[in-house]
């Protein structure tokens, strides 16, 4: 067999397995849309490129793949990525963890990647958008507009339609319906969410640190804690982020989904209505929202001491209701319900696309051999941290090696890389 191989799409994914497939005696050319390769790519970790993380495991991922994430990371860890990027001239940066390049530049990990290769004479044909992707004898028929290429074996690394970066698309599902393989939607993950509360005109531009829990159908789903954004149509930031894929998840299966804000994570509830029973005392007469300051940034100081009366440290017994202990639960138990995700354009990634059920331990396509999908094209998505990054490295690395050689791709790691 000959090893003429496409690769649709130029982005981290196909770039890892276009090198990796010319590097092991391939003819590679990659196919991509737009007018240069990985326009994503530049746009990650703000421009810096978070690569990868120390801490690797199929826990960080979801998708129910967590046996296929297994396999592709054991063929190709975050050990293995370091290593490669190093190879090819690229120092890291270990932030807590958190990998990118030394100079936190991702203009220099594509152009790392691109000078790669170029030494093992990948072709990468630019402004060709693949349209149809036909299984003929054996081989495959690949047409863009302009041509119709022919090969051996055919990756399909598209990415998501995530993010607003041109290019971005879904075309992996079409071309994997027209082909009969099974698809999951894709869906914004990795994305700030839409409350329906009238609160976001009153909070707007506050950064806080917080943590997010999530309840679909009042079931508790997942949660995360660090920075969260408030902003004027809900929530974002990292901790957002992370929890926001099931979201999505429970929006487009109708259910209610609503989201716990803890706005003192770190201090019991007890421990909050003690502190601000002691703050009543420092302070005896003061509007009650002035028991707030030096806890809580100033637009929630004003929604959580929005009361009108003045206080003392006997303010709790009034009534016979316990105001601190109130106003503490208020503040650790700020429930919102999520409307909706932020568009897809404001997504990282997407969750979605071809299921493991398709696809060997090797990114092979079950039903149509020779075809092989990678990166987020395939329905893992990983969290925040470097996750969707190494899963388009593996990914790539392993549908690059696997297509020239499918049987015992995975014993000849150590002479590939
Ligand atoms: C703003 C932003 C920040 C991010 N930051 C990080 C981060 O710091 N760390 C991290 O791990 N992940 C990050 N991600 C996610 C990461 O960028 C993606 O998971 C990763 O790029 C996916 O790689 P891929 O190869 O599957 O897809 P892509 O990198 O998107 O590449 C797909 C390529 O296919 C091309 N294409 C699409 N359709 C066709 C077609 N029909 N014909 C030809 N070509 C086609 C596209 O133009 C594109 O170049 C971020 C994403 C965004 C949007």
């Amino acid at each position: 067999m000959d090893n003429q191989l496409i690769v649709i799409g130029g982005g981290a994914s196909g770039l890892m397995a276009a090198i990796t497939a010319a590097k092991n005696g391939g003819k590679v050319t990659v196919l991509e849309h737009n007018e240069k390769p990985g326009r994503k790519l530049l746009a990650t970790g703000n421009g810096k490129c978070n690569l990868t993380n120390l801490d690797l495991s199929a826990s960080h991922y979801r998708g129910g793949a967590s046996r296929l994430t297994e396999r592709i990371f054991s063929a190709f860890t975050n050990m293995d990525a370091i290593a490669f990027f190093q190879g090819i001239g690229l120092k890291t940066l270990d932030r807590n963890g958190w990998v990118y390049p030394y100079t936190e530049q991702a203009s220099q990990v594509l152009r790392l990647l691109l000078l790669e290769a170029e030494k093992y004479r990948v072709k990468i044909k630019s402004r060709e958008r693949v349209t149809a992707v036909i299984p003929r004898d054996g081989r495959f028929l690949v047409s863009t507009p302009a041509w119709t290429y022919e090969a051996d074996h055919v990756i399909i690394a598209t990415g998501s339609p995530a993010s607003a970066v041109r290019g971005a698309s879904g075309d992996a599902i079409q071309f994997a319906r027209a082909l009969h393989i099974e698809t999951v939607p894709f869906l914004p993950a990795l994305v700030p969410l839409r409350i329906r509360e009238d609160v976001t005109n009153r909070w707007a531009g506050t950064r806080v640190h917080a943590s997010v829990s999530l309840y679909i159908d009042a079931a508790f789903t997942a949660s995360d804690t660090g920075e969260v954004q408030l902003t004027d149509f809900g929530i974002s930031g990292i901790p957002v982020f992370q929890v926001s894929r099931y979201a999505a998840d429970g929006i487009s299966r109708g259910r209610k989904v609503s989201a716990v804000l803890d706005f003192m994570p770190d201090v019991s509830e007890e421990d909050l209505a003690d502190d601000l029973k002691k703050r009543a005392a420092l302070r005896p007469g003061s509007p009650f929202q002035e028991l707030l300051t030096g806890l809580l940034p100033d637009k929630l100081t004003a929604l959580f001491g929005g009361r009108t009366d003045h206080v003392s440290e006997n303010t709790s017994s009034r009534n016979g209701r316990d105001y601190f202990l109130e106003t503490a639960r208020h503040i650790k138990r700020y429930t919102v319900t999520i409307a909706g995700t932020a568009s897809i354009k404001q997504a990282q990634i997407c969750s979605g696309g071809i299921p493991a059920e398709e696809l060997t331990d090797h990114l092979e396509c079950r039903k149509i051999p020779g075809l092989y999908f990678a990166g987020e094209a395939v329905d893992v998505d990983g969290e925040c941290g470097g996750y969707n990054l190494q899963w388009a490295w593996s990914s790539g690395y392993v549908a690059g090696i696997s297509c020239l050689t499918p049987s015992t791709a995975h014993d000849q790691k150590g002479d590939t890389k």
